[in-house]
């Protein structure tokens, strides 16, 4: 060290320290869209949080009630605290039905005892009295079709199915007509009431309930879906009654409470670009009243709102992101086709459901396959990692999607695993702790993953052709 330097060193040391201005901090990188989706993966905290919040908080939301309002006002609070723009509560009315007293199912004779049931939405009340009856069963549907008309005057048909477990859930299709259409059947037939073995795949002494339909000009009559095993014993007892009549007692009392209000819930990421079609990200916030609708479908909403509060972490997506919570699903999705009604003038670049439960996704579908190979590519490879394949199905939407359907827009369905969600379906096993927190994750994964892309996508999503650019694009608000 020369003098010169000994003597500025010096000076520094007795000078004191000139006051400097700190250097801006370095803003955090912006995240990749991939990195947010790989961290959805390893943790989560606002999906687990709407649907462990909701089923603690409100419980149970059957359509067109005052849970089911409660559960939109909670709904619209969680959203405005996460930061969701321009959040609703769009109400619409509905004819209302509810379940009454728990329902009960006795065996007079020969052999009594009683079963689990539960009623069928859309279904009569038998009075609190009850009505006893000789009961006539059938192996199926289509037997019950086949029965000649008026032959189940003054009795009580007993439609029989079994259900088994699919990955994709088709089996649904198969068994689902036992609950959809018996009881008007069998109405129109002369019956007085109906019960039917549950369209479920547990062996739980569970009743699924689930909704029912009546033919024009059928008056609706009592009915109820029996808990699996329960169902199995009266086969059992159609055996060894060896011809000798079987009678049952049934006690059902549900209500028609005509029209009632409810909503649809709705909030957005706005895009930087609002001119442009949104995406469409809907599940429905409605549930059965015997469980406390965490599958179904509470687990939807949460995935959905996660993965667009995810997207977000990646910067300000060009298209607008717009969760529909729709009410009222279950009972007829009045929800969805009140949404449809209301905004059917303004399109939509793309609609996603979430309503299978949460287990894992496995298989991505889209309506565009061939009209955008581009962009279902590239889909199909960003979400591969996350155990996702491509299907070659054409992707059908659920069934909040009306708008999607009407419009004749595009769709995208990530497929789950639905093996073990028939046990739990509307059922009093619908409840919190059968969701995985790790394939909730993996579902959120993926769809921020999807979103992203769609979100961020300047073609029309249908055709992939361009879209006209807007004549500003609107900075970040
Ligand atoms: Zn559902
Ligand atoms: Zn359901």
């Amino acid at each position: 060290m020369n003098r010169t330097m000994t003597a500025l060193a010096a000076l520094s040391l007795s000078l004191p320290v000139q006051a400097k201005t700190p250097p801006a901090p370095a803003l955090p990188p912006v995240p990749s869209l991939e990195q947010v989706a790989d961290n959805a993966l390893k943790s989560d905290v606002n999906a687990w949080d709407f649907v462990e919040g909701i089923t603690t908080e409100v419980g149970q939301r059957q359509a067109g009630t005052e849970a089911e309002a409660r559960g939109r006002a909670w709904a619209v609070q969680w959203l405005k605290e996460r930061g969701f723009q321009n959040v609703a509560d769009e109400p619409y009315m509905m004819p209302t039905w509810v379940p009454g007293e728990p329902g009960t199912a006795e065996i007079v004779s020969p052999f009594p005892q009683s079963f689990a049931i539960a009623p069928l939405g859309d279904t009569a009340s038998t009075g609190p009295e009850g009505i006893t009856a000789e009961v006539v069963m059938f192996a199926s549907v289509a037997e019950l079709q086949a029965a000649p008309e008026g032959s189940l005057k003054g009795r009580i048909a007993f439609v029989s199915n079994d259900m088994t477990r699919t990955q994709d859930g088709s089996q649904y299709g198969f068994a689902g007509p036992t609950r959809w259409v018996a009881a008007g059947i069998a109405a129109k037939k002369g019956a007085l009431a109906t019960v039917i073995k549950s369209v479920g795949t547990d062996d739980h002494r569970n009743p699924h309930t689930g909704g029912t339909s009546f033919p024009e000009g059928v008056t609706p009559t009592p009915a109820g879906a029996l808990s699996n095993p329960d169902a199995a014993n009266l086969e059992r007892m159609f055996a060894r009654a060896k011809g000798k009549p079987i009678t049952m007692k049934l006690v059902l009392t549900p209500q028609f409470l005509g029209e009632t209000q409810s909503g649809n819930v709705v909030g957005e990421i706005v895009g930087r670009n609002p001119a442009l079609p949104p995406v469409l990200l809907a599940c429905h916030l409605d549930s059965w009243w015997l469980g406390t609708g965490a599958i179904d479908d509470g687990a939807g909403c949460a995935i959905i709102a996660g993965a667009a509060l995810n997207v977000a972490k990646a910067g300000q997506p060009l298209r607008t992101i717009r969760v529909l919570f729709a009410g009222a699903e279950e009972t007829g999705l009045w929800g969805s086709k009140a949404y449809s009604k209301a905004h059917l003038a303004e399109p939509i670049a793309v609609g996603l459901e979430s309503d299978f439960g949460a287990d894992r996704i496995w298989r991505f579908d889209s309506n565009f396959r061939t009209t955008n190979p581009e962009l279902h590519k590239k889909i199909a490879l960003a979400v591969a990692r996350f155990g996702v394949s491509a299907g070659t199905d054409v992707a059908g939407g659920g069934a909040d999607l009306n708008i999607v359907r009407d419009q004749k827009g595009a769709l995208v369905d990530l497929q789950q695993d639905g093996t073990r969600y028939f046990d739990l379906h509307h059922t009093p096993d619908d409840t919190l702790d059968k969701i995985d927190p790790a394939q909730l994750r993996q579902n959120v994964a993926v769809w921020t993953q999807v979103v992203g892309i769609l979100a961020n996508e300047g073609t029309a999503i249908l055709t992939g052709t361009p879209v006209p650019s807007a004549p500003a694009i609107m900075k970040s608000r």
